[in-house]
Order: structure tokens, then sequence, then C-alpha cells
């Protein structure tokens, strides 16, 4: 203590915590306070992450420069919550810190908060003898009369009083102006056009499964539950009774969700069960909205936080109830630094703060259904929908015999355009699943096979065209745009070959555009809407999209994955799954889990209003197992037939992986990189090693890549070789990214 020497986080990601001492004449800040602080040549701002021991380094120890806040900016579970990231993740501080605070969130200048000027009568304005005015001023005096808490100058404005009269009023002292906070709500667009559904009776499943979780919540003690309950099993009225025993013991709750675009329709049912003290958190809203959002959870104004990955960082007060709703969706996975899973991060939370995770979804992870069977979760599962609704009925349409009768440019098999016409004829929705964007896959050539690749990655580019109905009736390669969906480098598809010049270039594969096309052609009056990354570039357009099939403006709505988590639409009768196997060719132990996955849950979103549901899903190998059972919805079957191909495989949950990428400028810069962090890491205790080889995007965005996985039962072990390794190759440091638990092995 005599040194008074403190740890400082600060938002550079590449940095770990740095010393500085504390001049005697400034406090010792307290834990989560921010303070100002010399680095190199700049002045940043950092947050106090607690004393430091004297330590002995060739560095000069420099001096903080203030101190911003008396207590807490951060508070302290926040704190100790993004230490356990940094380490567990092997990311830096900084880096985790930047990801829990809002935009600018360690600036030191507090006050970004909108403000408005409220306009009030003056004492003096009650005079019976006014100087004279315009009819305008004593029309605007009239109306601040009749409200003596003043009315806010915008609305002023609105109600026809221009800024000229106000400004004239407060020069003869009739009027006065203050400045009034105000809380930018992402609400005012999102929420107003769900109307809040009136609280029901639970079912009899749902009064089982609160038998058992309503103890756990309001325990004060760290518990981790698994509801397990199929599609429209009614899990989110669960949340939001679990959360109102919470929220009556005076405890925070957060619920994630796994899409931005589900928010508004969650944060609606919450807003119908505990009214404002709602606030949003996720990477959609703007800037100034996420800082007051942020504000407001900080200072205890709300008691309910909704949000995306992200929220498990905000800072509700003493949080009981942490849902994580979807707990399979690999969304809750960031993919940059740091890169940590929402899911593992809320249980963490949990920890610390005696509270109860729950875990919701029809499809949980393997990972998370083991640790349940294990007996680390309570497990409860809801097996059938509310109101005995059944299941949508599943038909598989064995893609190998309709290729083999109606010609092998086929996309809408006939069994689903007969569906898809029932539909229409009964004024009934259909969802069309193709997890795969784009017009077709890439374009080859028939001379040669050269394929259109990206220049920057080793990939083809995917082809697009603006309009799908264009790109269907002109039948020229140059109709279209090729375009890199890892670096967005695009071009025209040339009429020719540019390797050999032969004019023979051919479309291979297709996606969402190019059913989109298949449906207005086959069904010309329909109203079709397209969900996917292209589609929803521009802010809120997924929530708008989603809207108008909530309210039957749409009658077939075409997507990828993205159309199916979540959603309720109760008018939804048919799901449609094209090329149900797109995933099953991809190098990814995970590739039968995810495919059940998102089989399960499209299927899912039929049938779920009073109409029962059907799903088709064309496959060409109907017979393999994740589609297989995804048609007979039994979860239970999946699970056990994955756990022992991953138990003879040593894949996790059976060891535990990390995947470490070394890039390059040459393709052996890269390997020889990889070689030399991978020796250096090798020889730890029960810690094996697969690599390091070529990664499979070797080149991306005009970077070489090179990788290799560890793969053990301890992941202190493999991180201790990993930190050893990297400090015995500092040259490598910029070079390298190291994800722990990676979802993907692409
Ligand atoms: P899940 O998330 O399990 O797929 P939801 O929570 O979306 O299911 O519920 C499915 C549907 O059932 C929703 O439309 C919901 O409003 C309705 N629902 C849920 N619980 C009840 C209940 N107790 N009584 C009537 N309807 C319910
Ligand atoms: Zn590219």
């Amino acid at each position: 203590m005599s040194d008074r020497l403190v740890s400082v986080a600060v938002p550079i990601p590449a940095l770990g915590l740095l010393t500085y001492k504390v001049p005697a004449a400034l406090p010792i800040p307290a834990i989560g306070a921010r303070v100002v602080v010399p680095v190199g040549p700049r002045t940043l701002t950092g947050v106090m992450m607690g004393e430091a021991a004297a330590a002995d380094t060739a560095y000069t120890i420099k001096a903080l420069k203030s101190v911003v806040d008396e207590s807490a900016f951060v508070p302290a579970d926040v704190i100790k919550l993004t230490e356990w990231v940094s380490e567990y993740y092997l990311a830096g501080p900084g880096a985790t810190l930047a990801a829990a605070l809002p935009p600018h969130g360690l600036s030191s200048r507090v006050d970004r908060f909108k403000t408005v000027r409220i306009v009030t009568v003056t004492a003096a304005a009650l005079d019976e003898f006014l100087p004279r005015m315009t009819p305008k001023q004593r029309a605007a005096l009239d109306r601040l009369r009749g409200t003596p808490d003043g009315i806010a100058s915008p609305q002023l404005t609105r109600q026809g009083v221009p800024a000229a009269t106000i400004a004239k009023l407060k020069s003869l002292g009739l009027v006065s102006i203050r400045e009034e906070r105000v809380d930018r709500d992402p609400f005012e667009h999102a929420v107003s056009a769900i109307p809040p559904a009136p609280p029901r009776e639970a079912t009899a499943e749902q009064k089982k499964a609160l038998h058992t979780l309503l103890p756990l919540a309001v325990d004060r003690a760290f518990h981790v539950a698994l509801v397990q309950g199929v599609t429209g099993s009614g899990k989110t009225e669960l949340y939001l009774r679990l959360a109102e025993a919470v929220r009556r013991a005076g405890r925070g709750v957060l619920v994630m969700v796994p899409e931005i675009a589900l928010t508004p329709q969650v944060a609606a049912l919450f807003r119908g069960r505990f009214g404002a003290g709602v606030a949003i958190q996720h990477s959609g809203l703007s800037d100034g909205e996420r800082h007051d959002q942020w504000h407001r959870i900080r200072r205890g104004a709300v008691g309910v936080v909704i949000g995306t990955r992200s929220a498990v960082l905000a800072p509700p007060k003493d949080p009981g109830l942490i849902v994580v709703d979807e707990e399979h969706d690999t969304s809750y996975k960031q993919d940059e630094t740091p890169r940590y899973h929402g899911r593992d991060v809320a249980i963490m939370r949990a920890k610390f703060a005696n509270a109860l995770v729950l875990l919701g979804s029809a499809t949980p992870t393997i990972e998370t259904y083991t640790n349940a069977l294990e007996g680390k979760y309570t497990l409860v599962s809801m097996a059938r929908r509310v109101l005995d609704r059944s299941l949508a009925s599943v038909e598989v349409v064995n893609m190998r015999d309709e290729l083999a009768q109606a010609g092998d440019e086929v996309v809408l098999s006939r069994p689903l355009l007969k569906a898809m016409a029932v539909r229409l004829e009964r004024k009934e929705q259909s969802l069309i699943l193709l997890n795969r964007r784009g017009f077709a896959t890439s374009i080859i050539c028939r001379q040669c096979s050269a394929v259109l690749d990206c220049p920057n990655c080793s990939i083809s580019l995917t082809v697009h065209s603006a309009s799908a109905q264009r790109a269907l009736a002109r039948q020229a390669p140059s109709a279209f745009r090729g375009r890199c969906h890892y670096c967005n480098f695009t071009k025209l598809v040339p009429n020719a070959c540019e390797k050999c010049a032969a004019p023979y270039l051919e479309r291979i594969g297709f996606g969402t555009e190019r059913v989109e096309a298949e449906v207005r052609k086959a069904f010309p009056e329909a109203r079709v809407a397209r969900v996917d990354r292209d589609t929803v570039r521009r802010k809120g357009a997924l929530v708008e999209i989603l809207g108008r099939v909530a309210s039957r403006e749409i009658d077939v709505l075409i997507g990828t994955q993205m159309i199916a988590k979540g959603h309720d639409f109760p008018d939804v009768t048919l799901v449609g799954v094209i090329s149900a196997d797109v995933g099953l060719g991809l190098a990814d132990f995970r590739s039968a889990e995810r495919t059940f996955q998102l089989l399960t849950q499209v299927a899912g979103r039929a049938g779920r209003g009073e109409r029962s549901g059907e799903a088709m899903i064309q496959s060409l190998l109907p017979n393999h197992y994740s589609i297989k059972l995804a048609c007979a919805q039994d979860y239970r079957a999946f699970y056990d037939k994955e756990i022992e191909f991953r138990r003879a495989m040593r894949y996790p949950p059976q060891v535990a992986m990390v995947n470490i990428v070394v890039r390059g400028r040459t393709f052996t810069e890269a390997m020889e990189g990889a070689h030399d962090l991978a020796d250096a890491a090798r020889g730890a205790k029960g810690v094996a090693m697969l690599g390091p080889a070529p990664a499979p995007l070797t080149k991306l965005r005009g970077e070489h890549r090179a990788q290799f996985f560890l793969k053990g039962t301890s992941r202190k072990a493999m991180r201790e070789a990993l930190q050893l390794a990297v400090s015995r190759q500092p040259k490598l440091a910029k070079r390298i990214s190291i994800d722990v638990d990676p979802l993907s092995m692409l």
C-alpha cells in the first residue's frame, strides 16, 4: 500500500492492465471509477481495476493524472465479469471493458445526455397589465398559462408557436426556459405497434415448470436451469412469471435474445407486465440511445434489461435472474475480440451475483444438454405446445427423385408448389427457408473450369442481382454482380471467362434471391418478401419486414436462418425448406447439430396459431440422421446419436478446444508463424495439438492464414500453454487471433 500502485484498463485492445502510481494529492480511486492516465505520448481515460502489487519492472511507473468519479462508474460486478472474460478468452481487459460500456463510455465528458428546453410562464406574465403584444405572443402566453409545469419547446413549435416568439417573450421576462434531461427511448419506434398480451392462466406444463423454477429464482443462490421446451410450448410466459417473482424480491432481471429483431416483441411483452421499467440494450440502437439506456440501467431506473449478446455486460443492480432465450443460437458468440459466448458469460455473471440463469431452447446445444443430464443444471422439459396445439407435421421431399422427374433446374418441388398454392387460396402464410443468400453460389467457365474468385479471399464470388425478376428474365451473365461474402469486394459478372475468353459462363447453385424469383414467377399475385443479410442491411429493416408479416401484408416470406429464430406468427401454416442439407457439406463437426437445430426451429414456426401447421423439407440426403430426426422432432434421439459421435471423435463437450489463427502477408509467413507458435506451445500436459495447417479460408481480406487447434480437458492448461507461447514469440503478437471454445471450424 505504501506505493499506492493501481491497475488500470485502457480501451486499447492489445494492451493488458497498466500499473500507475497514485500521487499523494489524489485519493485511491474506487474500483470501477474512471481515471485519466498517460499512455505513451497520449492521455487516455481508463478504468480503475484494483490495487497493484509492487511490480519489479524495468519501466518507470507513471502517475495518474486525475480521478474522474468519486465512486464506481462501472459497477463492481461488471468489473469482475470483464476480468473473467479477459482471462478465459485470452482477450485484453481494455477491449473487454469497451464491450461492456456504451459508445464513448470512457469519455470523461460525462454529459452526453440529450436535453430539452422547457418553457414556463413567469410570475410577471400573470400580471394583468402586460405590455402591448402581438396576437402570436398573446396566444403563446395563453397556452403556457394553462400548463404551469411548462411545455417542451419542440412541442410548442409543433403547436405553431415560432421560436422567435418565445425568444421575444423571454426578453420581456414573461417566460423562463430551463433545460431538462430526456432519455432517448428506442421503444418509441419499436414497441408501439405490438399490443401487450393480457395475463393468462399458466398451462399445466408451465405450472409444473414454475413449481421447480420459482424456488430457484428467489433463492439468492447460484443456479443454472435449462428449459428444454418444444417450439410453441410457451417458454416466454415462464420468463415473465419468474421475472415477476424476482422483481418482487427487489432484484434485477436480464433477458437475452439472439437477434435484434426479436427485442421489440419480447420488450413489448415485458413492458406489458412491468411498465416503463424495461430497457433495451443492443448494437442496433443509435449511440445516443445506447448511452441513455446504459445510464438509465446504471442509475437503477429500470429493473428489466432486454438485449442481445452484449446485454450480458449491462449494469442492472443486483441481477437475480438472467434468461438466455434460444441458448443454442450461434449469434451469442462474438466473432471478434473479445470472442466471448454470451450464454457462458451469463452463467458466470449469475454465479458472481448468486442468481438463477435460465437457458431456454427447443434444441439445446449438446454441451448444455450434457451439463443438464450430468446434474450440473436443473432440467425442466416441456413436451407439448400450449392449448394442445400440435407440432407441425413434417414431410421430406426426396430431391433426387424430384430432379430425376422434373429436371435438374428445380428449385421449388411440385409438392411444395402445391402446398403453397393451397395456402394462398386459404389466405394463410408460408415461410420458405434457404440458408444461403445470393442468386447463385458461383460462376464457372464450362470450357476451362475457372471459377470467378475474390481477389482478396480464397473463396468464389457469390452472384447477386439487383432485381430477382429482371435477373430471371435476362439471361446475360452481365445482369449479375459477383460479391465476396467476406470482404465485400464486388464486380460485374463478365460475359466471357477471364482465363480462357470462352463465352460459356455458367451459374452454379442457388440462394435466396433465386428462390424469390421462382416464387414470384410461380405466384405472380402473391405478396412476397425476402429476409437475409442483403435485404436487412438498413437499420430497422428486419423489424419492419417482420412487422408486415405479423400484420398479414405478406403471403410468402423467404429467408435465411434469420426467419427461423423465435418469431411467433400465428397465421403461418406452411414452412418450406429448400436444400435442407446446405450445411451438411461443411467440414465442421457441428454441422449435423446446426442442421438439426435449424430444421427443428423453422418447422416450429408453423402452426403456432389456431390452425395446424405443415413443414416440407426438400433434401438430397433424406436419410441423414440430422434431417430424419428433425422431421420426427425428436431432440432426445438426436442428442443420443450426436453425443456418441462426439465421444468417439473426442470433440466438445468431451474435450475443450482452442483455435489459433496466425496471419501473414504471404502463405509461407503465415505457416512459419503458426509453426513457431505451435512449437512454443507444445508439450503442455494433457493438451493435444492439431495442425498447424492452412486455415479453411487460406486467404481472407488479402491476408494469408494458417491455424492450429489445442484439444484437452483443462482449459486452464491450454490457456497457460498459449500465454507462454505468445510471450516466447512476441513478434507474432499482432498476427494472432485466439478463439477459446470456437463455434465455427471454418
Ligand atoms: P416458445 O418460446 O416456447 O416457442 P412462446 O412463448 O412463443 O413459445 O408461446 C407460444 C404461443 O403460446 C404464443 O403465442 C403465446 O402467446 C402462447 N401462450 C403461451 N402461454 C400461454 C398460456 N398460458 N395460455 C395461452 N396462450 C399461451
Ligand atoms: Zn473477399
